[in-house]
């Protein structure tokens, strides 16, 4: 991962991001405007499915997730049915979260 994102991360996002999602991931694009915000469902390791957003590279080869840890598990896929990145949608809860910082 680039190294930028690892360091913004690790200065903004909380240890448990939960019902962040769309927040943080609408910051770190505005700090790293190369990536391309995108929404779906996700399956973690235990085959749990999740509404998320989330950030991956624009030529899609790489995803920037900057609050999988909320899900205590791995992510082993990324399914994404929103490509617009002005209007994330997740039912997380995220949507009406403010975040400052
Ligand atoms: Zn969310």
């Amino acid at each position: 991962m680039n190294p930028s994102y690892r360091k913004w991360m690790k200065a903004r996002v909380p240890d448990n991001p939960a019902c962040m999602c769309t927040p943080i991931s609408l910051r770190m694009r505005d700090a790293f405007p190369e990536l391309v915000l995108m929404s779906g469902e996700i399956t973690t390791e235990s085959g749990q499915v999740f509404e998320h957003t989330w950030l991956q590279t624009e030529d899609g080869s790489y995803i920037v997730d900057p609050t999988s840890a909320q899900f205590g598990e791995g992510v082993t896929e990324y399914v994404a049915t929103l490509h617009d990145g002005t209007d994330p949608h997740c039912e997380c809860g995220c949507e009406g979260k403010l975040y400052n910082n």
